[in-house]
């Protein structure tokens, strides 16, 4: 089945009792049961909800995966995953790191005794270098955040592989109708569904899927155990934004590609981050395992100040100034005093973040509308 007919379809389970079309948002915490231990297959919410479990079903059947799982946020995902590890285990990752996901590992994970290695995975390669029998897993994301470097998936789960190091893919920005990282050699494929999933810019989510049964045992048990579940409620609205998720990233991917050539012909702007472009350093890479090249982009300015990044940021009235991405409506934020601002500026200038650095989550506004707003704001 292709991919926008499993999209609309995903997990869908009309209601067994009336026949409703829409699997029914189960607003309940528990079940009767008809004696002591027999039930319907569901006793208490914290380990399962139908329309939480329609869900599950529905993104895992979207990555291609055999099981999925639904968490309170997608930080609460990561966390789900990083509780497989025990102390003195070692996880290597990127320095290219949603700011959220390092300060769990940091501030959290550190502590609990769990050791981190943040390496630049723009060379596969590295990784064979480093990579130990302590570790134990791999966390990555592609595209990275903000400034859209490409990650060979494949190339890394081949040589994590040969180690028994499992592979994560944080698949927030490219979504499973642009990449599927369990196809790609990867274990894990976890999402902030806050994000595209969702897609509204409406509700927190997060979501984890597996191939491998002992793995989805254990995360099974970790999600009841900890109990960072996600309301019903959050999830009939997730379960409803991934119907139409191939129809927002065709738009999404394609106004960004409009605005990415835009920006790079601008006279005010110096580089366009976005792997769309022949000149991006991930475009031949991008080509090979997206199906198209995502939806948001980083420019910065000739005139590198943070103040005349913000002063064109005011001007902009299609684009609203706020953290977040993936939902209908266009976005701008400033990593360096935003996302990004409790970095040292040092640190954040070596990965590319400079001062002026500005970043857009591109909505499925009309195109034309999206460039007249960044043309006036950047005359
Ligand atoms: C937003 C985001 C997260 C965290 O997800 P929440 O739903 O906000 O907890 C993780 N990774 C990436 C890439 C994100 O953009």
């Amino acid at each position: 089945m292709k991919f926008a007919t499993k999209a609309v379809h995903a997990g869908a389970r009309p209601d067994p009792a009336t026949g409703a079309l829409t699997t029914p948002l189960y607003q309940t915490s528990t079940y009767v049961q008809e004696s002591p231990g027999v039930n319907k297959g569901y006793a208490y919410a914290r380990g399962q909800n139908p329309t939480r479990e329609a869900l599950e079903d529905g993104i895992s059947l979207l990555e291609n995966g055999k099981n999925g799982l639904c968490f309170a946020s997608g930080v609460a995902a990561i966390d789900a995953i990083l509780r497989l590890l025990k102390p003195g285990d070692e996880i290597v990752t990127t320095t290219d790191l949603y700011a959220g996901s390092y300060r769990l590992f940091t501030e959290i994970f550190v502590p609990a005794g769990i050791k981190f290695r943040f390496v630049s995975f723009e060379d596969p390669e590295k990784l064979k270098e480093i990579i130990s029998d302590t570790t134990k897993l791999v966390w990555l994301e592609t595209p990275t955040n903000p400034m859209m470097n490409i990650i060979d998936i494949a190339g890394i789960a081949k040589t994590a592989k040969s180690h028994e190091t499992l592979v994560a893919v944080d698949n927030t920005f490219a979504t499973p109708f642009l990449q599927r990282p369990l196809d790609l050699g990867a274990d894990i494929v976890m999402h902030s569904a806050t994000k595209y999933l969702g897609g509204h810019s409406d509700l927190i989510m997060g979501a984890v899927v597996v191939n491998d049964d002992t793995l989805y045992q254990k995360l099974k048990f970790i999600q009841n155990t900890c109990g960072a579940v996600p309301g019903p409620n959050d999830c009939f609205l997730t379960h409803r934004g991934i119907k139409t998720l191939h129809l927002r990233m065709e738009r999404n991917c394609w106004n960004a590609m409009k605005i990415a050539r835009f920006l790079s012909r601008h006279s005010r702007v110096d580089q366009v981050n976005y792997p769309g472009l022949e000149s991006h350093s991930g475009h031949e890479l991008a080509k090979k395992q997206m199906s198209a090249f995502g939806a948001v982009l980083s420019f910065d300015l000739k005139d590198d100040r943070t103040e005349t990044a913000i002063e064109i940021m005011r001007k902009m009235q299609c684009f609203t100034l706020a953290e977040s991405l993936g939902g209908v409506e266009s976005l701008v934020g400033h990593p360096a005093t935003m996302s990004h601002g409790a970095m040292p500026r040092e640190e954040r200038l070596a990965i590319g973040i400079k001062d002026s650095l500005i970043r857009l989550s591109v909505g499925v506004e009309d195109a034309d509308d999206l460039i007249y707003d960044l043309e006036q704001a950047l005359d």
